[in-house]
């Protein structure tokens, strides 16, 4: 994903299946000063669906599919581009929470290059019927195609099954901090602070 020769960027990956939270809990670590979060998720969503390349995305999202590398690339390097000219994000003084990227390992290589990787949470349930009701739930309230059918789930979650292991595989695992989100939030808050603090302190 060559950025520029600039010094590493530190970053720390939030990783989990579809309905983990990965979203939620990375929209509130960005609100803290020193942190900024880039859902790649959210940065397609964000497209212009009239146009050729947000109707093409949109079509594999909604297979539950995963979004050609260079196209992810791309946009992210626009994202963080405009960020840093905007004053919202600066390398040398913010921590990048990246969420729902990496997914390949080619995203992964991409990412050491340029990267050093400070922590990552992994936002784990063993109750995948409990995610499933979440994602059904937000089917609804967000109205996101992609969690309406079973059938496009079932295939995000195995790409995830598959993904993880691939590109986690690329990450030092004594980087992984393990967290239990079928808990209550209060309680998922104080273990994400408590693995921050470890990692970042
Ligand atoms: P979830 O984790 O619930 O699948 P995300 O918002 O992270 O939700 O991702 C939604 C969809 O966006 C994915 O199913 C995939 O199609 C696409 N996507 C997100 N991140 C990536 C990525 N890093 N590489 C390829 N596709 C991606």
């Amino acid at each position: 994903m060559a950025y520029d020769n600039s010094p590493a960027i530190e970053v720390i990956l939030l990783f989990g299946l579809p309905g983990s939270g990965k979203g939620t809990w990375g929209k509130i670590l960005g609100m803290m000063p020193g942190f900024y979060h880039l859902s790649t998720g959210d940065m397609f969503r964000m497209l212009d669906t009239e146009s050729e390349l947000g109707e093409r995305v949109i079509q594999i999202m909604s297979a539950g599919e995963l979004v050609p590398d260079d196209i992810v690339f791309d946009l992210m390097r626009r994202n963080l581009r405009h960020a840093e000219d905007i004053g919202r994000f600066n390398r040398a003084r913010d921590r990048l929470v990246l969420d729902g990227f990496p997914r390949t390992p080619r995203q992964a290589e991409a990412l050491m290059e340029i990267a050093t990787i400070k922590c990552v949470l992994l936002l784990d349930c063993d109750n995948r019927e409990l995610l499933i009701n979440r994602l059904r739930r937000r089917a609804v309230l967000e109205n996101r195609a992609d969690d309406a059918s079973e059938a496009v789930l079932r295939r995000r979650f195995e790409i995830y099954d598959r993904e993880i292991s691939t590109a986690l595989a690329k990450v030092a695992s004594s980087l992984i901090e393990r967290i239990d989100v079928s808990r209550q939030p209060v309680r998922i808050l104080c273990t994400l602070s408590q693995a921050l603090d470890k990692r970042l302190g």
